[in-house]
């Protein structure tokens, strides 16, 4: 009996254990998967927390209006061979108020502009910061010029007909642009960002030394930035919505006088046909002394374009970095000192130069001398924005030249630094201390077009470099 019991109890014991066995084993499968779910989540830290919006607006000129970029062009544009957009994309990570990044098919977006767009926004009831909405100018010559952009690049006074179409096309400008950012922030849905940097290698240095000083022809051993930036926006069913990418090259293939939005167009143009629905959009990198190379037939942007978008797609088809938040936007205003003025009589003599444009200039400039009213210093805003620690971007404005995009992602990081020129305003070229020695157009002449007193003092590129340096986190900057 008690060896019945022994072996009954023995049984009950074993299916005891077993029991036992089992729930510790259905207990251990339900840790092991609530580990694998927690290594997921792990795996997609940006999937829960983003949201992001897009839109994108047809902002072609229905009426003929002059061209930006090339003073030697004599009458209004003649046509559109390609139509011209501006994107947004609003980005809001988490409860944080939203960050704008707005692309847009001009030569030169003004800041008063940028500025009227962004309180019409903030009319419309939304509270968008000067610091969380960059602004990026494609810098095509093919796109109508803007009101105070360049005064001085015809070399005569516009008719008031021709002014008054460069009003009219700003107001329908700002209207679109306002527009889109207000589509783009009512859009937003979960979604998922991730990045990488890619390589294209038609951008090239323009600035060839010779013995009388700097010529613009091809410098085959000048400093490039052939990165390619490229973020990806997706929803949370992994469906492609928004790419975002940017290249350190002039937007100047096209010389025509037609509507056309040159290679920064042709890329995103490739990439919409390819995802049909995607938004694709693109900012300028420090290209101000670097040109597209083949340039001047339309099928050299188109070329471009072509080749920006094979590397945006094989980027987008390997494995990417995921973007997290915070995003953290900063900005500081600095003032860039111009040089030693020219005095009152110099100013007179210089109304009588032959250049119709260094006369011009001469003449508003000898008017604001005789009521002492010449500023001595460019007010200039740096940008910086750090999402969580996985991407930083630096927005500058102006036509930036590439030592500041190298300096820059020599200072911090490489691998998570992304570097936009063009951005938020475009008031003038910015040389780096190599190229204000150097001299040569991008230092100094196109001062003049741009409407500026004369060319900035020594210096400017280290105000620059400690603004930057002071707004970008500590996780980024490289150990020294
Ligand atoms: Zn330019």
């Amino acid at each position: 009996m008690d060896a019945v019991k022994t072996l009954a109890n023995h049984r009950l014991s074993r299916q005891n254990n077993q029991m036992i066995a089992k729930a510790a084993l259905d207990q251990s499968l339900k840790l092991a998967m609530a580990a694998g779910m927690l290594w997921l989540l792990g795996q997609m830290p940006c999937m829960a927390d983003w949201r992001a919006g897009a839109a994108s607006v047809n902002i072609t000129p229905t009426q003929p209006v002059r061209l930006g970029g090339y003073g030697n062009r004599t009458s209004e544009h003649a046509g559109v061979e390609m139509p011209i957009h501006a994107k947004a994309l609003a980005l809001t990570w988490d409860q944080e108020a939203p960050a704008m990044i707005l692309t847009v098919d001009n030569c030169a977006v003004p800041a008063a502009l940028r500025g009227e767009v962004l309180s019409r926004i903030n009319k419309a009831g939304w509270e968008l910061s000067d610091s969380r909405f960059s602004l990026h100018s494609s810098h095509t010559h093919c796109a109508p010029t803007l009101p105070g952009v360049r005064p001085f690049i015809f070399g005569r006074e516009l008719s008031i007909e021709e002014q008054l179409h460069i009003q009219s096309y700003a107001e329908t400008l700002t209207a679109k642009l306002t527009e889109a950012v207000i589509h783009a922030l009512n859009d937003q849905q979960p979604a998922k960002l991730d990045w990488s940097i890619g390589k294209v290698k038609f951008a090239m240095n323009r600035r060839f030394k010779t013995e009388t000083g700097i010529s613009n022809k091809r410098n085959f051993s000048g400093a490039v930035d052939h990165a390619l930036p490229v973020l990806r926006v997706t929803g949370p069913d992994g469906k492609l919505r928004v790419i975002y990418s940017s290249y350190a090259c002039h937007c100047t293939t096209l010389a025509i006088n037609k509507i056309h939005p040159d290679w920064a167009g042709c890329f995103q143009k490739e990439l919409e046909l390819r995802f049909p629905g995607v938004i694709a959009m693109t900012a300028i990198g420090c290209g101000a002394d670097q040109n597209p190379f083949p340039r001047r037939e339309l099928s050299h942007a188109v070329l471009h374009g072509v080749e920006l978008a094979k590397e945006a797609v094989r980027l987008i088809n390997l494995p990417m970095k995921p973007v997290t938040g915070p995003v953290s936007c900063a900005m500081k205003e600095v003032r860039l000192p111009y040089d030693t003025l020219p005095d009152v009589p110099a100013w007179r003599q210089r109304t009588l130069d032959q250049n119709r444009k260094t006369a011009m200039h001469a003449s508003y400039y000898l008017r604001q001398a005789e009521m002492e009213k010449i500023p001595r210093a460019l007010p200039y805003k740096v940008q910086v924005w750090a999402f969580g620690d996985s991407l930083l971007t630096i927005n500058l404005p102006g036509e930036v030249v590439v030592d500041y995009g190298l300096r820059f992602k020599e200072e911090n990081d490489p691998a998570r630094t992304w570097v936009n020129a063009y951005t938020n305003d475009v008031p003038c070229y910015i040389p780096s201390q190599r190229v204000w020695d150097d001299g040569g157009y991008d230092a100094d002449e196109s001062m003049i077009v741009y409407g500026h007193p004369t060319r900035f003092a020594i210096g400017i590129e280290e105000i620059i470099a400690r603004a930057v340096a002071e707004l970008v986190p500590g996780g980024y900057k490289k150990k020294r």
